[in-house]
């Protein structure tokens, strides 16, 4: 399993790791921005085999997805249930506090209070799925509750979810239309219903989607047993990597089901439902991009502003800062990467696309030339979301230093995060940032120490300490019947029951494996089985996805509802 821990590198790769000219600081960059297809950690992955048009799965009844879907007494009452969880306040912070405190150092601890009054809220508004099932809390806060299936010989199916929300901003809470934990509901003109707050979309419309399918059929199907167990997962602290949630999850699940234990487990996703090149398509993530974050603390002398010595650290930092921005890493497009064969399933179902492009996309993996004119495609016809698919990016996140405007800055704090293509790998990433931090050490005579390691001794201008946290892309969810059968049931659910509402017809839709973006508490999952599936259901909208994590967050009830649906209609898949 990929991991965070800091790769270990040898004291012959840190002394030969620095290069000696500012020239060469510019080459590196050079470097980094070529993306590689060779000697990557999915070198034997191919996304190839993956079909643009899986089989149709429509197994579960009909009459009760319709009620699901149709029904105003039960899209009203769901709706409620959100509103309520949304005007709990469930922030979550980096650190985070640990949920099991010192008293010596947390008294009070109320820091948890809003997910104690979460969890009853949840009891109150699932009364069924609190009373009949196994519901069990895991190190304090977070929620794990399993339906028993009759058939111990199946693997169980899990959904996971999270509770927590990031913060509002205070210094954007003005920018809010609705109060941030009002869950006011008001209608809009191209979305209907729409519910306003922190965490309506990341990710309580999920959690409660996942109880309330679980709730109707406890309900309405009093005789349904499944004979796959069915988990769900519900971890407190997703916005700061899980640490105290999904990992403890993680490791209890390991221990009673065993690796590769579970049959599937379906996380957050970004994408509905979105119209490409003429094709409508559901994109569940099969993979995760790989993620790396570097905090650096930059040391040199100070001095009074009336004689500023040549290189403050805000001088020193900005030059980092402008290189590091100058240049955007350039796209691939190649067979590792599930977005491109999502891409070339579009182009091959397109009637808008012209035959040119086809070709190209067609060729894509055997000649280089179509496929730099289907990336320059790609790259001016897409937004950012869809860009960012095919390439590496990078920025500086945050920067913080100097303490008076008459005194020169002796300290600056800044931090830039990298997050990889498909192609590309932690380690060949880790060497070429150590090369050009190195080289910007050098070239201002300043000493550098990388992850508690000396590179260059510290001189008397200063010292560059750095650190990192990395994470290569997770494991890619393979071709197989598991995915075949939640892909059906996607295209099953929106072809036959959805689409006939929303889009008064039939249209034909194609389920396709693409990457997530951001990431998941399913990265703890990833022992526990090699399905893994990112999925949001309903239409993608810009609109809503733009506000996630940022003021004005809000969901429609549509994708409410569908989510009940498919979580619904899945369950039952899987039982045949
Ligand atoms: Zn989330």
């Amino acid at each position: 399993m990929n991991t965070l821990t800091p790769k270990k590198y040898t004291d012959m790769y840190y002394s030969s790791c620095c290069l000696s000219s500012i020239a060469t600081q510019y080459a590196i960059w050079l470097i980094l921005i070529l993306p590689t297809t060779s000697g990557l950690g999915h070198a034997n992955s191919s996304v190839t085999s993956f079909e643009c048009n899986v089989e149709k799965c429509s197994s579960a009844p009909r009459e009760h997805i319709q009620y699901i879907l149709k029904d105003t007494v039960f899209r009203n009452g769901v709706t409620e249930k959100l509103r309520n969880v949304v005007q709990i306040p469930s922030e979550m912070v980096d650190p985070t506090p640990n949920p099991v405190p010192d008293p010596r150092v947390q008294p009070e601890h109320h820091f948890w209070d809003p997910f104690r009054k979460l969890h009853q809220q949840l009891a109150t508004d699932f009364p069924r799925v609190f009373s009949r099932l196994n519901v069990e809390i895991i190190n304090e806060f977070s929620l794990l509750m399993t339906w028993e299936g009759s058939d111990r010989n199946l693997k169980p199916l899990m959904f996971s979810s999270h509770m927590d929300v990031v913060p509002v901003n205070p210094e954007t809470v003005g920018e809010w239309q609705h109060d941030p934990y009002s869950g006011d509901l008001t209608w809009d003109d191209e979305l209907g219903d729409i519910i306003w707050g922190r965490g309506a979309f990341d990710d309580k419309h999920r959690m409660i989607a996942h109880l309330q399918a679980l709730e109707y059929i406890l309900t309405f199907e009093p005789d349904f047993v499944p004979k796959r167990s069915i988990i769900l997962a519900i971890g407190c602290d997703e916005e700061s990597g899980g640490v105290y949630g999904a990992s403890f999850i993680a490791a209890l699940l390991l221990s009673r089901y065993g690796e590769n234990g579970l049959y599937a487990v379906i996380d957050e996703g970004f994408t509905g439902i979105k119209e490409i090149e003429g094709v409508l398509a559901a994109m569940p993530g099969i993979s995760e991009k790989g993620r790396m974050n570097f905090w650096c603390n930059l040391t040199v002398k100070g001095g009074h502003s009336s004689v500023p010595p040549k290189d403050s650290a805000i001088n020193l930092v900005s030059t980092f800062v402008t290189e590091f921005e100058r240049e955007q890493l350039l796209p691939i497009f190649s067979q590792i990467n599930p977005a491109a064969r999502l891409y070339q399933c579009i182009a091959e179902n397109s009637v808008t696309l012209s035959n040119n492009l086809k070709r190209y996309f067609a060729s894509a993996f055997n000649d280089s030339e179509a496929n730099n004119h289907l990336l320059e495609h790609i790259i001016s016809n897409n937004d950012l979301r869809t860009k960012y698919l095919f390439r590496s990016v990078k920025g500086v996140t945050t920067i913080h230093g100097g303490l008076k405007s008459n005194s020169l800055a002796d300290f600056v704090a800044w931090s830039f995060s990298i997050r990889l293509a498909m192609e590309d790998t932690v380690d060949r990433t880790v060497k070429l940032v150590q090369q050009m931090l190195c080289t910007f050490a050098r070239t201002h005579g300043i000493g550098l120490n990388i992850q508690g390691k000396q590179v260059l001794a510290r001189t008397e201008k200063g010292i560059l300490q750095v650190r990192y946290s990395a994470k290569n892309a997770a494991p890619i969810s393979p071709n197989n019947a598991v995915w075949k059968m939640f892909a059906g049931t996607i295209k099953g659910l929106y072809e036959d029951c959805i689409f006939p509402i929303r889009l008064n017809g039939k249209h034909n839709l194609l389920v396709l494996p693409s990457v997530m973006t951001g990431g998941t508490d399913s990265v703890h999952y990833e022992k526990l089985t090699r399905n893994i599936y990112r999925y949001q259901p309903g239409f993608y909208t810009g609109r809503v996805v733009d506000n996630i994590h940022g003021p004005n967050e809000f969901i429609d009830v549509n994708t409410l509802i569908e989510t009940v649906a498919f979580v619904y209609a899945y369950i039952h898949s899987v039982q045949d």
